[in-house]
């Protein structure tokens, strides 16, 4: 396969398996097992074209770097884990938010993000955050 088309297909890939909208330097870490030797940059380039080309979303939470997320799914919302960072798909929605809107006002769209804390970081067992290894080396 040409380089270029390894590295969009395995740039795809990587946010198609983790079913999350990714970092792009969660991206380069799964996709370079795929493409060894894969940059940075070349991620951010790839991530452009995608966009451009509509098979990629940008995802983009306030005061956060882009994610990206493959582009066609149907109307969803995010949850940002406070402690890892990661968003989360949440395919639920209040439905129509229009009557929060002042009076006489049109509501075109709407964004909603959950903050909190994902499974593996509300384990009770451990400090929100810490790592894994914590737990065996604390008794
Ligand atoms: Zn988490
Ligand atoms: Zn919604």
């Amino acid at each position: 396969m040409e380089r270029n088309t390894r590295q969009r297909t395995a740039i795809r890939q990587a946010i198609a398996d983790a079913a999350r909208p990714l970092l792009p330097q969660e991206i380069l870490q799964a996709a370079e097992v795929e493409v060894p030797g894969l940059s940075l940059a070349t991620v951010y380039r790839n991530l452009r074209t995608l966009v451009d080309d509509g098979e990629l979303l940008a995802v983009t939470l306030p005061g956060e770097v882009a994610r990206y997320e493959i582009a066609g799914a149907e109307h969803h919302h995010h949850f940002q884990c406070l402690s890892c960072q990661r968003v989360f798909e949440v395919h639920a929605c209040p439905g129509n938010l229009a009557s929060l809107a002042p009076q006489g006002f049109v509501v075109e769209r709407h964004e909603l993000t959950l903050y909190g804390r994902c499974t593996d970081c509300s384990e009770p067992a451990r400090a929100p955050g810490a790592p894994k290894t914590l737990r065996s080396k604390s008794r």
